[in-house]
């Protein structure tokens, strides 16, 4: 089995609110600038698709409540159509951003973002943490009106999502042989992640 896609796949994870949509935002400008051929690309987006598609959901914070053996397959396909698009797009001197989750609470207990069966189609270079202070995530996530994340379960839940969502990015990692690196998203400062974002790419 090939261990990399031709163009550079990063993953950006973090629990729902921190912050990677808005740095991936950033970075995509960054990059721009700086002449860098990048594609960004939300998973979830993929996922809630397929989900509306099948009648299963009507927005993106139902997704994770559905029974798991429904996501399964979801999954997978998700993963699918993201890298055969980005295969058609991308070169050698690409990069992908894939904008998702490590680990995901759902009703049925942790389920994990980057399964064998995810990774082996992504075949991430490196696999990005994106953390802030538990806190600030809530606050964050209160002020965000658009969507719905009450059920990771206030500053506990936060925090034990994250220190489960690390163990579960470094499992990922050492089955793809993909870096791990954690951002942080410094309060009123997203482009300074997305600064630290682009090192990384950049050293790919
Ligand atoms: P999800 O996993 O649920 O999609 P996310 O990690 O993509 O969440 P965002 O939607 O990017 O999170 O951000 C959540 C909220 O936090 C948004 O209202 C965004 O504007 C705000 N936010 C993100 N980063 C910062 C920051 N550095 N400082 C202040 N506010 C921020
Ligand atoms: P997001 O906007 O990043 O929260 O994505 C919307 C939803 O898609 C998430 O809350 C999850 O339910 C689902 N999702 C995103 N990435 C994955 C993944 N890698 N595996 C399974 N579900 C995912
Ligand atoms: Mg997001």
């Amino acid at each position: 089995m090939e261990l990399r896609n031709k163009f550079k796949v990063i993953v950006v994870t973090g629990v729902p609110g921190v912050g990677k949509t808005t740095v991936i935002n950033h970075l995509v400008k960054l990059a721009g600038e700086r002449g860098l051929k990048i594609k960004a690309v939300n998973f979830g987006d993929y996922i809630v698709s397929l989900a509306v598609k099948e009648g299963l959901v009507n927005s993106r914070d139902e997704v994770r409540r559905l029974p798991l053996r429904r996501q399964l397959k979801i999954q997978e396909l998700a993963a699918e159509a993201i890298i055969s698009e980005a295969s058609r797009e991308l070169g050698e001197e690409g990069y992908l951003i894939i904008d998702t989750h490590a680990l995901i609470k759902t009703p049925a207990g942790y389920w994990p973002g980057l399964p064998y069966h995810v990774v082996e189609k992504l075949k991430p270079d490196s696999i990005i943490l994106v953390e802030s202070d538990p806190e600030t995530i809530v606050e964050r996530q209160a002020r965000d009106k658009t969507r719905y994340r009450l059920d990771i379960g206030g500053v506990e839940g936060v925090k034990l999502l994250m220190e489960q969502a690390r163990s579960a990015a470094i499992a990922s990692a050492v089955r793809c042989a993909s870096t791990v690196q954690i951002i942080f998203n410094r309060e009123g400062h997203p482009e300074e992640a997305a600064l630290n974002l682009l090192k990384v790419l950049e050293g790919l």
